[in-house]
């Protein structure tokens, strides 16, 4: 069955690389080895990792656009340089992360009646870069400069235990940089409720992490005060399971 692009109606499925050109010619990546939710597991780590859910054109235009203007701050990152971000770049950041995570929730989940990301809110970020409702961004510094990503999908619930809507947690690692993608979908009959952010796990979040999207500040500093580790109590792996706190879907 053909299927089309996650962005367009084009048809999708022309092998196209997960990860931007520049990414292809490091090589030299540590195994990102995590134990999640009490089981291990190993992150992959390929360079050369291909996606069939999306169109030779938006993989060469629209995308390799926000590739190409994300380059210079992630770059830095990935070297391990301090640097500042101010709004621009903190929205550029933003809009990778969230086309990355579209990306990867698509390949996760290839019949798109089960992905979390919709249709709808996938081509209105194509055609004008808007973050859909609900989505926060934070990121971190990696002590082990990895390659890979790693995705929670959550229920959201209140106390009581009633179901309250869905979310799915994107972590990316790239060289040092983390990047988090957290986002929320509310039960339609529930829509004009207000309904506060689910929190994570208690942790040292606010050391560990700088929030990028909704923007908070003119002006964030990367990386965080505190770096997670490849293990322990401050590890990767703690923030990749940060949202593990519903009952699993
Ligand atoms: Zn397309």
């Amino acid at each position: 069955m053909e299927t089309s692009c996650l962005f367009c109606e084009s048809p999708a499925g022309s092998k196209e690389h997960l990860w931007a050109a520049w990414i292809h010619e490091r090589k030299d990546f540590g195994p990102l080895k995590v134990t999640i939710g009490g089981s291990p597991k190993e992150i992959r780590n390929d360079p050369e990792q291909k996606i069939d859910t999306v169109c030779h054109k938006c993989n060469n235009e629209w995308m390799s656009r926000v590739e190409n203007k994300t380059k210079p701050v992630i770059a830095c990152m990935f070297e391990d340089l301090t640097i500042p971000l101010d709004r621009q770049q903190q929205t550029l950041l933003s809009n990778w992360a969230v086309k990355t995570a579209m990306v990867l929730d698509s390949v996760k989940n290839p019949e798109s009646n089960a992905r979390f990301y919709q249709k709808p809110e996938c081509v209105t970020f194509r055609q004008r870069r808007i973050i859909p409702d609900r989505i926060r961004i934070w990121i971190g510094r990696s002590s082990l400069s990895a390659l890979g990503a790693y995705g929670t999908d959550v229920a959201i619930i209140t106390p009581e235990g009633s179901p309250l809507g869905v979310g799915t947690a994107t972590t990316i690692v790239i060289g040092h940089l983390a990047v988090q993608v957290m986002a929320m979908r509310i039960n339609s009959e529930l829509k004009d409720k207000s309904i506060t952010d689910v929190q994570p796990k208690p942790g040292d979040w606010d050391n560990m992490l700088v929030q990028i999207w909704p923007i908070a500040r003119d002006s964030v500093m990367w990386p965080p005060k505190v770096t997670f580790t490849n293990s322990g109590p401050r590890s990767i792996a703690t923030l990749m399971d940060r949202w593990r706190i519903g009952k699993a879907i």
